[in-house]
């Protein structure tokens, strides 16, 4: 069995941590909001279009402290953690609202954002003392680098097996090139680091290949292998599962050195992202893009399933385990959202929340175990499309309005880019039961990209209004308690 993954020293880091969260700000409350979700689950779109409407006080009427009046202002402020980069909001909200307007860059990396919140208190006190104030940090991050959570939990030897198992399972051409790279070296011969970096290259190769049009397995760890960050190239990076070699002890040998690189992995990677990030925030979000699992298939939607179960499980790694009773009591809320609503008409809306609450349905009934509320929602941060309605073979369908990205097709249409069309997006089943089921078929949903809205209109005050889906009920979920 592997010791206790949790040191001591972690456990005196959290608590240092959440005191200097407190002390920076004594009289102000801090929320740690964290924003997750797998590549392209929409978390940049998200955290731009939330500060954005709360900046501005725009399209907000389901926040309870806006409708009420009790909102009296948000502003950006600066983090007194200088480590952790800025997110690039003004960057992003410029391109979704420039002359030509284009979906900004994605999360790559961990970053940051720093609201401050100014609200009258509904409490009595509240009215005695005049205005409060909260910050608000958002902390966006890739999921992927969630779904290293469980190496924590896992020797070099066991991470082997697993991580080999999977590959001899999946398709032989995606793993073929990395198991040729594996029989043409020698683990017990002395290490170089072309023998390392090329086992890892094809290693990385074959995870990227296994996630490729997000056909499946996405819960394949180490998640830094698909969105290193900043580690790009970084010897932590430089390993790869090789089988055990019982009896083996030359510490000179490439499995020696592979496993030491692994060993770097968790404690130099894994342990402090946990411990510096996640394991400090309030609330959390986690974005799924439902959509696209569904439009797949069968395998990526249980796929996904399981990358948010086992993500989720990371919650508590056994009773015995300090961080994760830290961590249970401290996440006491968290919102699971369908992201790209507007890909659907209104009408499908609810389909898509039961599907998805049936995807997330382990991980929440785990979650609420340990304490946290948890709640799904059907979300579109950025409406690209409206509603409309088309007439087949003198059928009314509900259809959605906008214009596909340029090089988008449907059938042999290929889009230009600038075409509006109006889309029948086609049905989601009724039983969120049956995307479930082995050998069902994919949903035949048209699930095209658009482009972000154009011609957006102004609020009073001249800010561009971002339109949304349930962006202001997922935001009064997540932090409208806070401002009672
Ligand atoms: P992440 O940062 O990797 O999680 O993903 P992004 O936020 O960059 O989103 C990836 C892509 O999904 C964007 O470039 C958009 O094309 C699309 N997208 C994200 N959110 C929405 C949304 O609310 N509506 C629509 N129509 N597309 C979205």
């Amino acid at each position: 069995m592997p010791k206790s993954p949790i040191t001591i020293t972690d456990e005196i880091g959290i608590a240092l941590g959440n005191l200097a969260d407190a002390a920076t700000s004594p009289l102000t409350p801090t929320l740690r909001l964290g924003v997750t979700g797998l590549s392209r689950a929409g978390k940049t779109i998200f955290i731009t279009a939330l500060v954005h409407n709360l900046l501005n006080g725009t399209r907000l009427p389901g926040f309870a402290p806006l409708t009420e009046g009790r909102l009296i202002g948000v502003r950006l402020d600066e983090h007194e953690d200088h480590a952790v980069p800025r997110f690039a909001y003004e960057q992003h909200l410029g391109s979704l609202t420039g002359p030509e307007p284009a979906w900004p860059e994605s999360t790559r990396r961990i970053s940051q954002l720093r609201l401050t919140l100014k609200y009258q208190s509904r409490n009595w006190i509240g009215g005695l003392v005049g205005p409060s104030q909260m910050h608000l940090d958002i902390v966006d991050y890739p999921g992927e680098w969630l779904l290293d959570l469980p190496l924590l939990n896992l020797s070099y030897a066991q991470w082997s097996r697993e991580a080999l198992e999977r590959a001899e399972r999946v398709k032989d051409a995606e793993a073929r090139p990395f198991f040729e790279a594996m029989s043409a070296i020698d683990a017990t011969a002395e290490a170089t680091e072309p023998a390392a970096e090329a086992l890892a290259t094809a290693f990385a190769a074959y995870l990227r290949e296994s996630r490729k049009d997000g056909r499946a397995l996405s819960t394949l760890p180490p998640g830094r292998f698909l969105m290193p960050g900043d580690l790009e190239g970084s010897p932590a990076l430089t390993f790869a599962p090789l089988p055990p070699l019982p009896g083996h002890t030359d510490r000179r040998s490439l499995h020696a050195m592979l496993e030491r690189r692994y060993e770097a992995y968790r404690r130099l990677v894994v342990r402090p992202f946990f411990r510096d990030h996640f394991a400090r925030l309030d609330r959390q979000i986690v974005l799924v893009d439902t959509l696209r699992a569904l439009n797949v298939g069968p395998d990526a939607v249980a796929d996904l399933e399981s990358a948010i179960t086992a993500v989720m499980a990371c919650f508590r790694q056994g009773s015995g385990n300090p961080v994760s009773r830290l961590l249970s009591r401290r996440i006491d809320r968290i919102l699971f959202a369908a992201t790209k609503a507007d890909h659907l008409h209104h009408t499908s809306h609810d389909r898509l929340q039961a599907i998805l609450e049936r995807m997330v349905a382990r991980a929440a009934r785990r979650s609420r175990y340990h304490g946290a509320r948890t709640a799904s929602m059907a979300i579109a941060a950025i409406r690209a499309t409206r509603e409309g309605t088309i007439e087949d073979k003198g059928e009314k369908l509900p259809c959605i309005v906008g214009t596909p990205q340029a090089g988008e097709h449907l059938g042999n249409i290929t889009y230009d880019g600038k075409t509006e069309i109006a889309l029948f997006p086609g049905d989601l089943p009724g039983d969120p039961e049956s995307v479930f089921q082995e050998g069902s078929v994919p949903v035949p949903l048209h699930f095209l990209r658009f482009n972000p809205p154009g011609g957006l209109s102004r609020s009073g005050d001249g800010a561009v209004v971002l339109p949304h889906i349930r962006l202001d009920r997922a935001l009064d979920f997540l932090i409208g308690d806070w401002l009672k």
